[in-house]
């Protein structure tokens, strides 16, 4: 029998056995809800390194439409409230395919990524020198950190705007079998935030806090929420070019940079 209790690792409060689940088909798990902050974890995870041999998992099957998709909003939002020429980090950036449809609008991003090849952002690659950093978008990490705050923290210190993605987890704790997000069989999700688990964080951290759909944004800065939704909303009735008219594309341009390189 484990534990039934353990610190939360967001708040550090006490945080309470909700259930035991089979984690990568093997392995019986305990998962942890803090009712302080409404933040699930599962117990220790020392099962990642068998989690992790393929990083983006074989499932993945939305992986094209999903970058697309947020390519699509992202390019919006960052256009309405953030420098259109500022510099940008796609942290955890995978194959860097968010990257390259981000230069490809017309924004200056750059990819890291500790566990996955970069094949398609090649020569983008982040690193210190390239600041100061706008905004960091990272879409389906917070959920496999092990230590959020400590990850938190790190994307922090190189820009105080941070946009991402992560399901919310619901107030009332959902059942192993009724929430698909646990992803169980592959073992990477270890870290559920309800949305009261997001404005601790934004408020420990003296930040502002939105969630747009999908997507989450810590920030310093005041965004008018209401536009964003109206741009989001209506960005087919061609606002969406109004908005985007001072970007130009660096498809072609990131070409002739290598290019010249030769
Ligand atoms: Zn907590």
């Amino acid at each position: 029998m484990g534990e039934v209790t353990m610190q939360c690792n967001i708040c550090q409060n006490i945080s309470n056995k909700k259930f035991t689940a089979r984690v990568l088909n093997k392995y019986d798990v305990d998962y942890f809800y803090c009712s302080t902050c409404g933040f699930l974890q599962t117990e220790k995870p020392y099962w990642l390194e068998e989690a992790y041999r393929e990083s983006i998992t074989l499932s993945d099957t939305g992986i094209l439409e999903r970058n697309l998709l947020f390519a699509k909003d992202i390019a919006l939002l960052l256009a309405t409230f953030f420098s259109i020429q500022g510099k940008y980090l796609d942290f955890a950036g995978g194959y860097g395919i968010f990257t390259r449809l981000m230069r490809d609008i017309g924004f200056d991003f750059y990819w890291s990524d500790s566990y996955t090849k970069n094949l398609i952002a090649r020569g983008f690659e982040y690193s210190d020198s390239i600041h100061p950093i706008e905004a960091i978008t990272t879409f389906e990490t917070f959920e496999h950190f092990v230590q959020p705050i400590q990850e938190i923290e790190k994307l922090l210190s190189i820009s105080k705007n941070i946009i991402f993605s992560t399901q919310l987890l619901p107030d009332n704790v959902p059942k192993p079998e009724q929430w698909w997000y646990y992803v169980f069989e592959h073992g990477q999700h270890v870290s559920f935030y309800s949305k009261r688990t997001l404005e601790y964080i934004a408020q420990k951290y003296s930040l502002n806090f939105y969630s747009f759909g999908h997507f989450h944004v810590f920030t310093a800065k005041r965004l008018n929420k209401a536009y964003l939704k109206f741009i989001l909303g209506y960005q087919h009735y061609g606002i969406r070019k109004i908005i985007l008219k001072k970007l130009v594309s660096k498809t072609f341009s990131d070409f002739e940079s290598f290019r010249s390189k030769k």
